[in-house]
């Protein structure tokens, strides 16, 4: 990999893509407006980028409708278009520097992360949504008699995508992956911190050879590209990761306009369950990964940790000497431990969190923001011990570097404690007894339980929540199901 000055050097000359991706070219918004993206990290306006608006969408849908319906890529079969994202994943592994550095610059996220976990990640989603389509069979009903009765999966049409900043590639990819693999067309609107990676996915996407028209991103603010997509009465489904108050609003959008399906991937505020016979070491290292990732800008970061009374103490040394081994440097830096967090308005909502769990419980390390390069969007790795169930920082996902350690007594209590939460995406249990594993992945409310390990993912399996983390899956055989509709026809002979 690149050197820190390397990485500098190749920041500086990168050649941005800033426009709306309509009908396979750049074009400017049609209002002309456009909104600076800002590098986190330093501060500096990396550059300015068109500002969709609903006529803009407008436009796009009209496009991806059209592409749809004379069938350029939906009329191609399961094997050509494995071949046109075959080629994707490839032009982006060839590119992997690059969509790194876009995505660090906007958003602040480590290169060493962004250069090994998130560029090359998105090319391994692609390869693999493309090689399984071909591998999907309908179905025949066993009628008996003169009957053929054909269950076939049919794409669905039109898909608007609305994706957060924190892995703006990789979001993206999970979306737009299974979407195109179906034979859909897409209108993608990236998050307005970070939609320079998406631009440059749907130019490698047209080198690939998807047609035109297929896939289309809009760059703009939720409020009203993303809402305008939300409303668009031609768009078939919108599938959302974000927030769960705005995945709400697309609910409310769909109920408003054309009862569009909606998938939502949402907030999560996800439990790390130790037990006294645990492997306390690789329980703290994997811990202070699961919640320091990313700087806490995971969905799925495990921000409770509760711990057997017996072993609290041991527990909260060793994560106190991970956080303070994690330091706050700048991103471009492959020796960096910790990046800066999107932007200011997001660190002064980390920080608000930090403030209340001073209040609410005590901190034993972190808890301060840092200026670095001329930016203050940088918070150091922070741990509190000893909130109550009702405390904020227990109950509300902060999206950022701060753990909680609250303790229990026995496995009801631990099971009580985890489950009180409006959010079930993911849970982590630490034990090496296997009936109390088993048991406990029966009993947490979670669309993912992690045993001996956090936060366990890969293609192959699905990704996602109950409750108010949302609905539908992203990722392994199950993704394709959000994007696809089941077809009954019946012949009688
Ligand atoms: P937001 O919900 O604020 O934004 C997500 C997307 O929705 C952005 O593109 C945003 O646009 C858009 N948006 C914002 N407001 C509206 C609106 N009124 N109408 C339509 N669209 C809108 O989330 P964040 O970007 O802050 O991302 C963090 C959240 O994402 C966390 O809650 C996290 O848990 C969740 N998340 C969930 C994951 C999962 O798989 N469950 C994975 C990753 C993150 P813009 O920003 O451009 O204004």
């Amino acid at each position: 990999m690149f050197t820190h000055a390397e990485w500098k050097a190749r920041a500086a000359a990168l050649k941005l893509r800033n426009q709306c991706w309509i009908d396979g070219a750049f074009v400017p918004s049609l209002s002309g407006a456009r909104f600076e993206t800002v590098n986190p990290a330093t501060g500096a306006v990396i550059t300015d980028v068109a500002r969709g608006g609903a006529e803009d969408i407008d436009r796009a849908v009209k496009v991806a409708r059209r592409a749809f319906e004379d069938r350029r890529w939906s009329g191609k079969t399961p094997g050509e278009r494995k071949e046109v994202l075959l080629k994707l994943a490839a032009l982006i592994r060839e590119n992997v520097p690059e969509l790194a550095l876009l995505d660090t610059l906007d958003m602040g996220k480590l290169i060493k992360d962004s250069s090994t976990v998130d560029a090359p990640g998105s090319a391994y989603f692609f390869q693999w949504h493309a090689e399984a389509i071909d591998k999907i069979y309908d179905e025949i009903a066993p009628t008996g008699g003169r009957d053929l009765a054909m269950v076939r999966r049919i794409p669905l049409g039109v898909i608007g995508a609305v994706v957060p900043w924190n892995f703006p590639l990789d979001m993206a990819t999970w979306k737009l992956a299974p979407a195109l693999a179906m034979g859909n067309s897409v209108v993608l609107k990236p998050a307005e911190q970070s939609p320079l990676s998406a631009l440059r996915l749907a130019e490698l996407a047209a080198e690939a050879g998807l047609p035109d028209g297929v896939l289309n991103v809009v760059p703009g603010y939720g409020q009203d590209a993303g809402q305008a997509l939300g409303r668009h009465p031609d768009v078939d489904c919108l599938v959302f990761t974000g927030s769960t108050g705005v995945g709400k609003l697309f609910q409310r959008y769909a109920g408003e306009s054309n009862m569009k399906q909606v998938w939502l991937e949402t907030g999560g505020k996800s439990p790390n369950l130790i037990f006294a016979a645990a492997d306390l070491d690789k329980a703290a290292e994997m811990a202070a990964f699961g919640i320091f990732f990313n700087q806490g800008e995971v969905c799925s970061a495990n921000s409770r940790m509760l711990v057997h009374a017996d072993v609290a103490d041991e527990m909260v040394a060793r994560m106190e000497a991970r956080a303070r081994a994690i330091v706050p440097g700048d991103p471009l830096d492959p020796a960096s431990t910790l990046g800066s967090l999107v932007d200011r308005a997001h660190t002064d909502t980390v920080m608000g969190f930090v403030e209340a769990g001073k209040r609410e419980a005590r901190l034993v390390c972190g808890g301060e923001r840092v200026s670095l390069n001329g930016s203050d969007a940088f918070v150091q790795p922070t741990i509190f011990v000893g909130a109550s169930q009702e405390a904020r920082i227990v109950r509300e996902e902060i999206f950022g570097p701060v753990l909680s350690i609250q303790t229990f007594r026995d496995e009801e209590e631990a099971v009580a404690m985890a489950n009180a939460s409006v959010y079930g995406l993911a849970a982590s249990v630490w034990t090496r007894d296997l009936s109390r594993a088993l048991s406990l992945s029966d009993r947490l409310n979670a669309g993912t339980v992690s045993v001996n390990t956090v936060d366990a993912l890969s293609a192959m399996t699905p990704f996602g929540g109950i409750k108010q983390s949302g609905f539908g899956r992203d990722l392994s055989i199950h993704s394709f199901d959000k994007y696809s509709a089941l077809k009954t026809v019946w012949i009688k002979y």
